[in-house]
C-alpha cells in the first residue's frame, strides 16, 4: 500500500496526529491549523482595510447638486459644508499614504435664524454620506453628574447609526443642534454653577479635541456596571448649528464701532454699505464669544458659516420647488385617494405671507398648510363624488381664519 503523505507539507501519515483525505490528496492536522491562521490573518487584514475608507470620493460640486434638489437657496452654507464633507473623506483616505502632513479635520458652525434650512441641509446631506451620520440636540444635554443627557450619548446616538461599528462610527459627521442653546449664561464665568451652559461646552470640547470617550452603548446615565464601547473621536466630524438669536446686534455694534477704518480704507465696508437686514453673513468668531460661546469650543469650530433669512422669494419657492416640496407632497396625498390637487398662486401667496408673518421661516409653511388643508383630508377619503379640489386664495384664507393658527399672535 502506498505511503501516506501530507500534500501540503509532505510529512508522512506517521508523523502526523492526523490526516484528512480528500479525492486526490491529503492534508495534515498541522496544515489545517496553518491554513486556519492564514485565512484569520487575511480576514483581519480585509477588515483593516475597510476602516481605510473604500468609498467614492463625492466631490464638492455634486455635494452641492445634491443639495441643491431638496434645499432653497443657502448657497454659501452648502459650499462650506460641501467643502467641508469632502475634505473629511480626504482625511480619512490619507491615513492609507504615509505621510508627514496630517491634514487636521475643520468642524463646523452654522449661524442662520430658526427655520432657514440647517437641520435639513444636515439631513439632506445624510442621505448621500457613506458614513455613519446622527443629529443631536446640545439643549439636552448637561454637565456629567446633571439631570440631562451627557455629552457622550451624541456618540450612543453616532454608533446607533453605525449598527455599533465603533470603526465606522469612528470617521461619521455629527450634527449638533441649537448649540447657541448653551452659551454662558452671564458675562461672570464663575458665579455660579453654570451645569448646562459652560458645563457643557467645556465637556464637548472634549469631544471635538479628539479623545477616547467611554459610551454607554444603550445611552443614558452611565452606570458603574454598564459595558462601556470606547470610542475615538480623532476623525469625528463635528457640524453644529444655532440660530444664535440677538447675535445680529452683536454683530451691528461690532461693525459700527469698528475705530477708523471706514473712511481711510475705500475697500473697507462702510456702514451704508452693510446690508443691515442680514448682518448674519458678517458674522465673526468675535461675535460668537460675544454670544457666549467660550473661546475654546469656537477655536475647535473653525469653519464659520451663516445661513440667509428665508424671505417671501424663497419661501415661495420652498413650497413647490425641491424634489419633496410640500405642494408636491400634498398632492401626492390626495392622489392616493384618486383626487387630483390644485393649488391656485393666490393660495401659494397666501401661505408664504402667513409663514412671514408668524417669523417662522419655513417651519411655519407646514403647519399653515395642514391648517388649510385638514378638513378636505378629513372629508373627502369618504366623498365618493370629489375626484378634484381646488384651492383658491379663499379657500385658503377661510380654512386658515377658522383654524386655531389664526388666533396665533403674530410675532
Ligand atoms: P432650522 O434652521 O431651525 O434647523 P429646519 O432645517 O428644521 O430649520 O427647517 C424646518 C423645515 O423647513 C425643514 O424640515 C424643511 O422642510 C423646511 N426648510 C427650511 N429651510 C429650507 C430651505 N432652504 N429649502 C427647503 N426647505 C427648507
Amino acid at each position: 500500500m502506498a505511503e501516506v503523505i501530507c500534500s501540503f507539507c509532505g510529512r508522512n501519515k506517521k508523523d502526523v496526529d492526523l490526516m484528512i483525505s480528500g479525492i486526490h490528496a491529503h492534508i495534515c492536522d498541522k496544515c489545517v491549523t496553518q491554513a486556519s491562521q492564514i485565512l484569520q490573518e487575511e480576514k483581519k487584514n480585509k477588515v483593516e482595510s475597510g476602516v481605510l475608507p473604500n468609498f467614492k470620493l463625492i466631490k464638492p460640486r455634486e455635494i452641492k447638486k445634491f443639495l441643491d434638489e431638496y434645499v432653497i437657496g443657502q448657497d454659501e452654507a452648502k459650499r462650506v459644508m460641501a467643502v467641508a464633507v469632502y475634505n473629511h473623506y480626504k482625511r480619512l483616505m490619507q491615513r492609507k499614504v504615509d505621510n508627514d502632513i496630517t491634514i487636521e479635520k475643520s468642524n463646523i458652525i452654522m449661524v442662520g435664524e430658526t427655520g432657514t434650512g440647517k437641520t435639513y441641509l444636515a439631513r439632506t446631506l445624510a442621505k448621500i454620506l457613506q458614513v455613519p451620520f446622527c443629529i443631536a440636540d446640545a439643549t439636552v444635554l448637561t454637565e456629567a453628574g446633571y439631570v440631562g443627557e451627557d455629552v457622550e450619548s451624541i456618540l450612543t446616538r453616532l454608533l446607533q447609526a453605525a449598527d455599533y461599528n465603533t470603526e465606522a462610527a469612528e470617521r461619521g459627521i455629527v450634527y449638533i443642534d441649537e448649540i447657541d442653546k448653551i452659551a454662558r449664561k452671564s458675562d461672570n464665568p464663575s458665579i455660579t454653577r453654570d451645569v448646562s451652559g459652560e458645563g457643557v461646552q467645556q465637556a464637548l470640547l472634549k469631544l471635538l479635541e479628539g479623545t477616547s470617550v467611554n459610551v454607554p452603548p444603550q445611552g443614558g446615565r452611565k452606570h458603574p456596571d454598564q459595558k462601556m464601547i470606547s470610542v475615538n473621536t480623532e476623525n469625528i466630524l463635528f457640524i453644529c448649528g444655532g440660530a444664535f438669536e440677538g447675535i445680529s446686534r452683536l454683530i451691528g455694534k461690532r461693525l459700527n464701532t469698528r475705530p477708523l477704518g471706514f473712511a481711510t480704507n475705500p475697500d473697507s465696508l462702510s456702514p451704508t454699505d452693510v446690508d443691515k437686514d442680514n448682518l448674519l453673513q458678517f458674522v465673526s468668531a468675535q461675535d460668537l464669544k460675544s454670544f457666549g460661546l467660550i473661546p475654546e469650543l469656537i477655536g475647535r469650530l473653525p469653519v464659520l458659516s451663516y445661513l440667509n433669512p428665508l424671505d417671501h422669494n424663497a419661501l415661495r419657492k420652498i413650497l413647490t420647488e425641491p424634489k419633496n416640496a410640500l405642494v408636491k407632497q400634498y398632492k401626492k396625498l390626495f392622489e392616493m385617494e384618486s383626487i387630483e390637487l390644485e393649488i391656485k398662486e393666490g393660495a401659494l401667496d397666501f401661505i408664504v405671507e402667513k409663514a412671514v408673518d408668524f417669523k417662522l421661516g419655513a417651519r411655519g409653511l407646514r403647519s399653515i398648510c395642514e391648517a388649510i388643508v385638514n378638513d378636505a383630508m378629513f372629508e373627502l377619503p369618504s366623498d365618493k363624488t370629489t375626484d378634484k379640489l381646488i384651492i383658491t386664495r379663499a379657500y385658503a384664507e377661510e380654512k386658515f381664519n377658522k383654524s386655531h393658527y389664526s388666533k396665533l399672535k403674530v410675532a
